[in-house]
């Protein structure tokens, strides 16, 4: 079985590795960003309410997000596996995800942390701003999500890694090399892909 988290900060590359993996894996890359994004764009009440959040780089609200990660486990094709990314981002997710997967009687088999200095995270978005138009990635903004990221998210590493969950990988490099990295890391815990 194959539950995995990809954690990072934002600018991480996240989302590049995701689609990657879960296409090696054969199991379908969750991405809450997305399907935020996928809400905004179609003017969903959803993603009006989404909107008013990302644009300020802050959280969307847990009682939101959560349902929508349960909805969106609940089906089929998430039985056997997935590959969750940007999401749990909040201690109170972290024990959402967990009561979902007791649900199943499963529990997740790896959490990815994909790390990236500063510097190399603000160059990259400031990057795709000007590639992809998206309207979180202006320089106050992304200060706010690193902000919002260091004082929600990073603590919640510490939690998977009591666990004996946690494998670091360094986001810095070619795609491929990263990808390469993560997949090795995976294949050494008995995780073939
Ligand atoms: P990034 O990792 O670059 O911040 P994402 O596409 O993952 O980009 O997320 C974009 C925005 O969507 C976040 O800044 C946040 O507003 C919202 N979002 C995504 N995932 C979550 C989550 N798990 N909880 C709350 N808000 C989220």
């Amino acid at each position: 079985m194959s539950r995995f988290l990809l954690i990072g900060p934002p600018g991480a590359g996240k989302g590049t590795q995701a689609a990657r993996l879960a296409e090696s894996y054969g199991i379908p890359a969750i991405s809450t960003g997305d399907i935020f994004r996928f809400n905004v764009k179609n003017e969903t009440e959803l993603g009006k309410l989404a909107k008013s959040f990302m644009d300020r780089g802050e959280y969307v609200p847990d009682s939101v997000t959560n349902d929508l990660v349960r909805d969106r486990l609940n089906m089929d094709d998430a039985a056997a596996g997935f590959l969750l990314d940007g999401y749990p981002r909040t201690a109170d997710q972290v024990s959402e995800l967990d009561s979902i997967l007791d649900e199943h009687d499963t529990s997740l088999d790896a959490v990815i942390l994909l790390t990236a200095d500063t510097d190399e995270i603000v160059r990259r978005l400031l990057n795709r701003a000007i590639e992809q138009g998206r309207t979180d990635d202006t320089e106050d903004v992304i200060r706010r999500r690193l902000e919002v990221y260091e004082a929600e998210t990073a603590p919640l590493t510490s939690v998977y890694a009591s666990r004996g969950l946690v494998i670091m990988v360094d986001g810095l490099g070619a795609i491929d090399e990263v990808t390469g990295r993560i997949v090795e890391a995976l294949d050494a815990r008995g995780y073939a892909n």
